[in-house]
């Protein structure tokens, strides 16, 4: 990444031959790959931190521009001032446009202030204008080869080969019908019709769940097969339950093979993404909403895995589970130090004088050097 910001801005400057600019890449870590990135330095006054011990130069310049990682780049004015601080993300947007907006002392990304009710999309930039963050409503292409994000203004003057659609905003809360307004049909299971999205939600539904799921993530398969082997088992019951597939596989076809078992719909290829982002879900999730379109359970796959068929049961009924036990509770992106089952289910021992260090109850018997704190649950619904 570094390299080719020297590459690029070594490009830039060859063609507009503009020597006002001045590129310094640190490395927080490594002294020497620091020394070696060092090709240009601006006007010492810049770097100079008064009354600093030469040590925490590096920590104080971090700080004194904010930056929170790496690669980062800053550019400053003659002044000192800050032009932009997103210079690697303008480089990535249009480089030869932000190194000749800064040589004329203009950064590329622009913002204004957000009106009443609008939304602000942090960090997401107008592939058009370079609005950044967005305001006000974004919209984007689902599919899988896009990365475009247009505000409002720009998708009006923009013709896109794929349609093109409307970001759902985080943590506001939206119909079911709403939610899936983009998606208007589903892929019906064994090759079957495409089926009317809304259909599925039409005859008193109390709860419908939403299975993001992959092929590549090697514990999906196990829990696809327990999942549809207890879907099946539900149907034939008073109250059926609905459950709709959205892939993040990386190309239709393992989608294709992954969803051949899945005895429910699927979103079609392409078209989850405006889902994927409303939810900001891990890639293996269940999620329960009632018929309302609220969340129920973002644990569904938790549940499912502890209560078993219990557990279709009730959310079909439109009945709430009791909550997880310190026993059932899976402890998402958390392994035991000990054994190394990942993740960890059950009881949770945390280590605090080594810091990132837990254990499982198991291995929490067994013993540990230092003194150890059961962690409480998280109460997130
Ligand atoms: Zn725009
Ligand atoms: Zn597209
Ligand atoms: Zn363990
Ligand atoms: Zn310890």
């Amino acid at each position: 990444m570094k390299k080719d910001m020297h590459e690029i801005f070594r490009e830039a400057f060859k063609c507009l031959g503009i020597e006002a600019l001045r590129l310094i890449v640190g490395h927080r870590n490594s002294p020497s790959t620091q020394r070696e990135l060092i090709r240009k330095r601006p006007h010492p006054k810049h770097l100079t931190l008064k009354g600093q011990q030469k040590r925490d130069r590096k920590d104080t310049l971090d700080r004194k521009f904010n930056i929170e990682g790496i690669p980062s780049l800053i550019v400053l004015k003659p002044s000192g001032d800050i032009l932009t601080s997103s210079g690697v993300e303008e480089v990535q947007a249009v480089s030869d446009e932000a190194f000749r907006l800064w040589s004329e002392g203009k950064a590329l990304f622009w913002t204004r202030s957000p009106g009443e009710d609008e939304h602000v999309w942090d960090d997401i930039a107008c592939t058009r204008c370079h609005m950044r963050p967005i305001v006000g409503t974004r919209y984007g292409c689902a599919h899988q080869d896009c990365d475009i994000d247009l505000c409002e203004d720009c998708l009006t003057k923009y013709t896109h080969d794929h349609p093109i659609e409307k970001y759902l905003i985080p943590k506001k809360s939206y119909s079911l019908e709403h939610l899936f307004v983009s998606i208007p049909y589903l892929l019906a299971p064994k090759k079957g019709e495409n089926i009317e999205t809304k259909t599925l939600w039409n005859d008193d539904v109390k709860n419908i769940a939403i299975y993001f799921s992959a092929k590549w993530y090697s514990p999906a398969q196990e829990f696809t097969s327990k999942l549809a082997q207890l879907y099946e088992e539900v149907q034939t019951s008073d109250h059926p339950f609905r459950i709709i597939f959205v892939s993040s596989d990386e190309n239709e076809s393992s989608f294709d093979e992954f969803r051949a078992d899945m005895p429910w719909p699927a979103v079609p290829f392409n078209k989850g993404a405006i889902l994927k982002q409303y939810f900001q879900c891990g890639v293996h999730t269940l999620i329960v909403l009632s018929s309302e379109g609220k969340i129920v359970t973002r644990r569904g796959r938790n549940y499912v895995s502890s209560r078993g068929i219990e557990a279709l049961k009730t959310w079909a009924k439109g009945e709430r589970l009791s909550p997880l036990t310190e026993d059932e509770f899976e402890w998402a992106g958390f392994y035991c130090d000990g054994c190394e089952t990942a993740p960890m289910i059950g009881k949770r021992y945390h280590c605090s004088t080594c810091g990132n260090y837990d254990l499982c109850s198991v291995c929490e018997k067994k013993g540990h050097e230092h003194p150890l704190e059961l962690v409480p649950i998280p109460n997130d619904e």
